[in-house]
Protein backbone atom coordinates (compact mmCIF):
# COMPACT_ATOMS: atom_id res chain seq x y z
CA UNK A 1 0.00 0.00 0.00
CA UNK A 2 2.71 2.38 -1.05
CA UNK A 3 1.37 3.85 -3.90
CA UNK A 4 -1.24 6.89 -4.30
CA UNK A 5 -0.74 9.77 -2.49
CA UNK A 6 -4.49 10.64 -2.17
CA UNK A 7 -5.06 9.75 1.96
CA UNK A 8 -9.07 9.77 2.41
CA UNK A 9 -10.38 10.44 6.04
CA UNK A 10 -13.76 10.40 7.83
CA UNK A 11 -15.31 12.21 10.94
CA UNK A 12 -16.89 9.78 13.14
CA UNK A 13 -19.64 10.85 15.55
CA UNK A 14 -20.04 8.65 18.42
CA UNK A 15 -22.04 9.13 20.59
CA UNK A 16 -22.10 7.59 24.42
CA UNK A 17 -25.44 6.48 26.16
CA UNK A 18 -25.67 5.58 29.30
CA UNK A 19 -28.56 3.59 30.55
CA UNK A 20 -31.07 4.56 33.41
CA UNK A 21 -31.74 1.50 34.81
CA UNK A 22 -28.23 -0.76 34.97
CA UNK A 23 -26.01 2.74 34.62
CA UNK A 24 -24.03 0.58 31.68
CA UNK A 25 -22.30 2.33 29.04
CA UNK A 26 -21.64 2.24 25.48
CA UNK A 27 -21.41 3.77 22.40
CA UNK A 28 -22.75 4.02 18.57
CA UNK A 29 -21.37 5.45 16.08
CA UNK A 30 -23.81 7.83 14.24
CA UNK A 31 -25.98 6.54 17.05
CA UNK A 32 -29.10 8.98 17.37
CA UNK A 33 -29.40 11.93 20.05
CA UNK A 34 -33.19 11.41 20.60
CA UNK A 35 -35.74 9.24 20.22
CA UNK A 36 -35.71 5.42 21.58
CA UNK A 37 -32.33 3.46 22.70
CA UNK A 38 -31.60 -0.07 23.52
CA UNK A 39 -29.33 -0.89 26.19
CA UNK A 40 -27.04 -3.62 25.22
CA UNK A 41 -26.46 -4.59 29.16
CA UNK A 42 -29.72 -5.44 30.64
CA UNK A 43 -32.62 -5.27 27.12
CA UNK A 44 -34.01 -2.04 28.26
CA UNK A 45 -35.57 0.03 25.82
CA UNK A 46 -36.11 3.73 26.79
CA UNK A 47 -36.59 7.04 25.17
CA UNK A 48 -33.66 9.86 25.30
CA UNK A 49 -33.82 12.80 26.77
CA UNK A 50 -31.73 16.22 26.54
CA UNK A 51 -30.13 16.68 29.80
CA UNK A 52 -30.73 19.96 30.16
CA UNK A 53 -34.38 18.48 31.16
CA UNK A 54 -32.90 15.96 33.18
CA UNK A 55 -31.13 18.72 35.41
CA UNK A 56 -34.53 20.67 35.66
CA UNK A 57 -36.29 17.59 37.20
CA UNK A 58 -33.78 16.80 39.57
CA UNK A 59 -34.01 20.29 40.84
CA UNK A 60 -37.21 20.00 41.93
CA UNK A 61 -36.49 16.77 44.11
CA UNK A 62 -34.21 18.70 46.33
ZN1 LIG B 1 -29.24 -1.04 30.87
Amino acid sequence: MSHGITHKYSIEWLVHYQCSYCSGWWSIGDGPIEGMVHCPWCGTRYELKPKDEERGTMNDER
